[in-house]
């Protein structure tokens, strides 16, 4: 396939230098965008994530995100990609090895490419099982940065326990996933971590908040602790393109009755009609 370097599509090839400050430092931030139908879905909202994690971190953006989008859009097309993803990053740029910024004026390095993806609906529909980690990432997880390890470590428990997630908490908070938002289901209602330092503001949990309010569903942005995971009635997660999966065990314990739950669905079925909308022209 082909690849975005920059301003330019071209064979996807090894152009990373190794000064790159997102190989020494993870010193950038990237985007994940989902590709339903050939349309990059909810485009705008990840540009403007993209602007806000590069200006919290002091990272000029090398290009109006107007120009950005264009040339994502361009990549789709020049690989053809129908369903997947497009992984888009930004570095603060190429510079001799310091850990201060570079000289004003060093230019910010862009790299993108796309992925075929099939959807995953039988685990949308059917669900599946998570672990609990412990949170030890900084207190900047709002921020989309190159800097995963953590994420990395908690993902690593998740898959050698043959499970979908590591659901993350700081102490007896739950905060999020290690690449996913968490909700819950109590009583009808929704509960998930506010979007403050503590979790990544994702673009599918913010949907589900607006849908759910469409359909009727409370939803409380608010902290619940490991208990209030464990004992809820149902437990799903979000992320782009993974969309919506229910949990229906976490560690040894299982969520309500072991079964995707039914609000979990009506929600997933909201999102599905949402792309299929916004992708069927
Ligand atoms: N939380 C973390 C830590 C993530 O890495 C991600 C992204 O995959 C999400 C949440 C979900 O965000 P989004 O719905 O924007 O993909």
């Amino acid at each position: 396939g082909k690849m975005l370097y920059n301003d330019q599509i071209m064979e996807r090839e090894s152009v990373m230098d190794i000064e790159d400050r997102a190989y020494q430092f993870g010193d950038g931030v990237y985007e994940v965008i989902g590709v339903y139908d050939g349309t990059p879905l909810m485009m705008d909202e990840h540009m403007e994530r993209l602007e806000r994690s590069a200006r919290e971190l002091r990272l000029d953006l090398p290009a109006p995100v107007k120009d950005i989008k264009a040339n994502l859009e361009k990549l789709v097309e020049a690989n053809e990609l129908e369903e997947g993803i497009i992984y888009m990053q930004i570095s603060r740029g190429i510079a001799s090895r310091e850990h201060a910024f570079p000289e004003p004026g060093t230019q910010a390095v862009t790299v993108a490419y796309t992925r075929e993806e099939t959807r995953q609906s039988d685990l949308e529909d059917n669900g599946g099982t998570a672990v609990l980690a412990e949170d030890i990432r900084w207190l900047r997880c709002d921020i989309k940065t190159l800097n995963l390890l953590p994420n990395v470590m908690a993902k690593q428990k998740a898959v050698e326990n043959d499970a979908v997630e590591a659901i993350l908490h700081r102490g007896n908070t739950v905060t999020e996933a290690s690449a996913s938002n968490v909700f819950i289901v109590k009583d009808g209602e929704l509960y998930t971590h506010p979007a403050d330092n503590y979790i990544l503001n994702g673009i599918t949990r913010r949907k589900i908040i607006q849908l759910s309010g469409e359909l009727g569903i409370k939803v409380n942005e608010q902290t619940y602790t490991v208990d209030d995971l464990l004992n809820a009635d149902e437990v799903f997660i979000s992320a782009t393109k993974q969309d919506i999966v229910p949990i229906l065990k976490v560690d040894d314990q299982t969520i309500g009755d072991g079964r995707a739950g039914k609000i979990t669905h009506k929600i997933l079925q909201a999102f599905r009609s949402l792309y299929q909308k916004e992708t069927h022209h």
